[in-house]
């Protein structure tokens, strides 16, 4: 009998921003293990040997877990495996990690057809088929693939619509959990993709699993692709909302489909493509952060669409700026956390946004001005709070201004040149924060560590010496 690969995807909301890490020490390794294949490998309650009778589902999931991340393939826990369990988003060796079902287990045909079996009563019949279509096309634009809708008969891409037990082997786990799942490519049931009805789904709106983001990554498994360890990537196995009107299919994401079926030779000469986003690596020596911030003790960075966030003990994830405030823009340019007031502010432009938890805070986003920044100032490249004098210095590159939290005016005297009160540094000022008691100043490439008590550079650092690489 012939397996099918099923993928589906879960969840990726449920991480806490207001609790610090989660301490696996006090967990009972076991049940750790089986919920993190639970949510990240589909390992049902199921016990005892699986259908093949040799390897218990458990084993087998161990396995894959052990083949995607890239370690020794034993199907049993060890103190490596379990480590990287524990940061599952964190020390892969290499960003940009596709991966495939294999040569054998792609269409062998460019021409695909696909049909809609049913519709959810979630969106309108216009908005699914919208939704699909596009999802197709975000494939059928790097490739020659092209998909046709036909109306009856079998296609090669059945879609449906079904909540729990729907007709296969792998019953969906009710509203949450898993969202969807997608067959490799093979006759019959190859091919199809299934979404669980007991999920709400939606057009645009984030009230609901967007349904084009959804369906895409489902179709990159109905095509060939399987789950990537790039947390950017369209085939990363968790859901992380984007923007559906401005979502341009990564580069890993590209670049996996593109090993089997080449690229797109339709040129449209009138309209350049737009440039698949890459996943910022922390390994990079030409790295130039956005914009670095604490937050509730924790620090995060920001590059283009997607920031780290490190532990108190330095344990990193990357994730996509918009999965935690899908309302706030791409490629900021600054950021703060007001500790005493529980609040980050992000800067893009000549607008702030306030972050309480996962809430923008009423009535932002604001202007610059609102800051008390005089009207001139149209965009500023850095910003810190020091919590001992309630100030927060925005930074213009080589100018800064100080702002009094407490009163909510800015300091007179200023804009300062950044050589003045910072003896030693010397360059714009691309990124700031400050963390246990130093002054972190970031120009391009490097990062200056400074002591305001003794007002001295006390080191000259990477920008990345912060992230893990
Ligand atoms: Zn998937
Ligand atoms: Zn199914």
């Amino acid at each position: 009998m012939k397996t099918h690969f099923k993928f589906c995807i879960l969840i990726g909301l449920m991480m806490t921003v207001h609790s610090g890490p989660i301490s696996r020490q006090n967990e009972d390794n076991d049940a750790f293990v089986k919920n993190y294949l639970k949510k990240f490998y589909n390992l049902t309650e199921q016990t005892g040997p699986s259908s093949n009778g040799r390897f218990s589902q458990m084993s087998l999931k161990i396995a894959d877990m052990q083949k995607f991340f890239g370690l020794t393939v034993t199907g049993t826990m060890d103190s490596e495996t379990l480590k990287v369990m524990q940061k599952p988003r964190c020390g892969v060796p290499d960003v940009a990690q596709y991966s495939t079902f294999g040569e054998g287990l792609k269409w062998k045909t460019s021409d695909l057809t696909y049909r809609i079996e049913n519709y959810t009563p979630d969106m309108t019949q216009a908005e699914v088929d919208d939704s699909i279509q596009r999802a197709l096309q975000v494939w059928a634009h790097v490739t020659p693939l092209k998909f046709t809708r036909i109306y009856s008969g079998t296609a090669d891409i059945m879609i449906s619509f079904g909540g729990g037990s729907h007709g296969d082997q792998y019953p969906f786990d009710g509203p949450h959990g898993t969202l969807a799942h997608a067959f490799a490519p093979s006759a019959g049931i190859g091919g199809d993709a299934h979404f669980d009805e007991d999920e709400q789904f939606s057009f645009r709106s984030t009230n609901g699993y967007i349904l084009f983001l959804v369906a895409a990554h489902e179709f990159g498994h109905s095509l060939g692709l399987s789950h990537s360890s790039d947390p950017g990537a369209l085939m990363y196995p968790m859901y992380s909302y984007r923007d559906p009107n401005s979502f341009v299919l990564p580069r890993d994401d590209v670049n996996g489909i593109q090993s089997l079926y080449g690229s797109n030779t339709h040129v449209i000469p009138d309209k350049p493509d737009p440039i698949p986003p890459v996943t910022p690596d922390a390994c990079d020596r030409n790295l130039v952060l956005d914009a670095v911030a604490t937050l509730r003790g924790e620090r995060i960075f920001f590059k283009n669409s997607l920031f780290w966030r490190v532990s108190t003990n330095n344990k990193a994830e990357q994730h996509l700026i918009q999965s935690f405030w899908p309302d706030v823009p791409e490629n900021i340019d600054a950021a703060y956390e007001n500790t005493a007031q529980d609040q980050l502010f992000l800067f893009k432009d000549q607008k702030v946004w306030a972050l309480y938890g996962y809430d923008i805070v009423q009535g932002y986003p604001k202007s610059l001005s609102s800051m008390g920044l005089p009207s001139t100032v149209k965009q500023i490249s850095a910003a810190l709070y020091d919590p001992d004098t309630e100030k927060t210095l925005f930074f213009t590159d080589n100018y800064y201004y100080s702002y009094d939290e407490s009163r909510k005016v800015m300091d007179k005297g200023y804009p300062k040149l950044v050589k003045k009160g910072f003896p030693g540094i010397n360059g714009k000022i691309t990124a700031a924060f400050q963390y246990r008691g130093y002054t972190y100043l970031f120009s391009g490439t490097h990062m200056f560590e400074f002591s305001s008590s003794s007002k001295k550079v006390l080191r000259t650092l990477n920008n990345n010496y912060f992230l893990p690489c």
